[in-house]
């Protein structure tokens, strides 16, 4: 079994939580500050209970007004277009690139209006978005910019790690993150806005946090190949026979038009976060480089088939291989292929938001959104994958094309 992503975690990275699963004498936001300087160097940094947390303290720490517009990326993970709407402001659906699948800097330019007041853009699969342009247009039009950096630690623009650009960035440290300490987050302020800025406390108690932060280390020890296929795949599957708890972090529902952020409900950073990422981080090098590896093996191996499009990961930048998309016809039949052969591909990793139900009142026709919405796939590129599993991967996904069998 082949998962479509593996957290890469070592038994040392668990045990700097299992020896101080919620305490310990450290000052998390010190800590947090140490581990992150040399990357985030132009920043100030604050640790935060998830990614989506340094989003809303962002959003509250603002002078915005109700009713002004946040343009946003059209495919995107629904939650932060959630966090803009309760916040009080009007999304304005922005079309991506398809090629790196950030935000079209023509359509932004575009659809600016006197009521703009902030741009998200999200480097989507680690992917950087075309952060030059997008600043002067910010500064041109004096709009606050926050980048959505969940999928982008090691991602790199004129070799500097993107985050640093805007008033802000976050990250996040969940499951399925590049970094992962079983959930975690990190605001990146720029410095006039830090000068001001009061980090917030949230905690949802002792037992919720807790269960938290077990259910979602419990979630990383089976995120492994070897051990997926056994547990965590059937798990997946099994859906409502599952605990609620459980169910929430094995399959994050993508579309949830019931959805609202209550900043209580989490754990907040943890002691043992900043050293779990300091080890992480030593490592992140050596899995970028073999990310990268991996993707461009398969790549070499689908370039010029008809039925593939391939993505421009480094258009803008070094991008950290985190995902690997591709566009195909049909990707739910090629999902199904893979699965029949071992392995787990992702057809809906996210939505184009400008055509969800849940935002009607903002809808908008992003065609290049769309398609990735209805088009792209999501394969594996964890580091531990090896060369017969790409071989594999491509393979499969050659022979379906060539005779697509009925299955
Ligand atoms: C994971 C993710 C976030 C934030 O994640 P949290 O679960 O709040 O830590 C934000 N944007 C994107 C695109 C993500 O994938």
């Amino acid at each position: 079994m082949i998962p479509k992503h593996s957290s890469c975690l070592e038994p040392a990275d668990f045990l700097t939580w299992v020896r101080t699963p919620n305490g310990g004498d450290v000052d998390v936001v010190a800590e947090t500050r140490e581990v992150w300087e040399s990357a985030l160097d132009r920043r100030r940094v604050y640790p935060t209970p998830t990614g989506r947390h340094a989003f809303w303290y962002f959003l509250e720490a603002m002078d915005l007004t109700e009713g002004d517009e946040i343009l946003v990326p059209a495919y995107n993970f629904y939650v932060m277009v959630r966090l803009a709407v309760q916040r009080g402001l009007r999304p304005v659906f922005v079309d991506i690139d398809p090629a790196t699948l950030s935000i079209d800097v023509d359509d932004l330019a575009a659809k600016i209006t006197p009521r703009s007041a902030a741009v998200l853009v999200t480097h989507m699969f680690g992917i950087p978005a075309d952060l030059p342009r997008i600043v002067e247009l910010c500064t041109n039009h004096d709009l606050l910019l926050f980048e959505d950096c969940a999928h982008a630690v090691g991602t790199t623009v004129d070799g500097v790690q993107v985050g640093q650009a805007g008033d802000g960035a976050l990250f996040s440290f969940g499951v399925e993150k590049l970094v992962n300490s079983f959930g975690g987050g990190l605001l990146a302020l720029a410095d006039e806005h830090a000068d001001r800025f009061d980090l917030p406390d949230h905690d949802p108690g002792a037992v919720a946090s807790f269960a938290d932060t077990t259910s979602r280390a419990a979630v990383s020890a089976l995120n492994r190949p070897r051990l997926y296929g056994l547990a965590l795949y059937p798990a997946r599957r099994a859906g409502d026979r599952l605990l609620p708890r459980l169910k929430a972090v094995v399959n994050p529902a993508k579309d949830n038009p019931e959805y609202r952020f209550d900043p209580d409900t989490r754990a907040p950073a943890k002691a043992y976060m900043p050293a779990m990422h300091r080890r992480q981080l030593e490592r992140l090098a050596d899995n970028i480089t073999r990310r990268r590896g991996h993707i461009a093996d398969m790549k070499a191996r689908l370039r010029d088939v008809v039925g593939v499009d391939l993505l421009h990961e480094d258009r803008h930048g070094r991008a950290n291989g985190a995902y690997f998309g591709v566009y195909v016809d049909d990707h739910e039949a090629v999902t199904t292929e893979l699965a029949r052969h071992g392995v787990e591909a992702n057809p809906h990793e996210f939505y184009d938001c400008s055509a969800l139900e849940q935002f009607a009142e903002f809808a908008s026709h992003n065609p290049a959104a769309s398609r990735a919405s209805h088009h792209l796939l999501r394969l594996p590129s964890y580091p531990s994958l090896s060369s017969s599993a790409t071989e594999h991967i491509a393979a499969v996904i050659l022979r379906y094309l060539r005779e697509p069998v009925a299955s």
